[in-house]
């Protein structure tokens, strides 16, 4: 299985939708950090190839959070400010491979 597949049909299964709805009816349908209406769920620890099948992370209800778009976008904006060049000029990742 070509791997952006595994995470594209995540998104799309059963499983997830409902812990997805889960997490929203849980809070309200307000984004955690501004209350304002959340529209999208985010994964505090990141979903990766490695753990999109292990539901104490992709399903877990403490590991999601219901942000409105402008909270989801700072949240992901403030990950990719973290990034950080060397002296070369080369990228390099925050996330460093093991
Ligand atoms: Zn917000
Ligand atoms: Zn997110």
């Amino acid at each position: 299985m070509k791997k952006p597949k595994v995470l594209h049909n995540f998104y799309k299964s059963p499983a997830w939708l409902a812990a997805r709805e889960l997490k929203i009816v849980s809070v309200n349908s307000l984004c955690e950090r501004c209350g304002q209406i959340g529209i999208e769920v985010h994964h505090k620890e990141r979903l990766s190839f490695d753990n999109v099948y292990d539901s104490s992370v992709s399903l877990n209800q403490d590991n999601l959070e219901l942000l409105c778009r402008d909270c989801h976008n700072k949240e992901h904006k403030r990950f990719s400010k973290e990034v950080r060049f060397d002296k070369d000029g080369n990228l390099l990742n925050p996330e460093k491979p093991k």
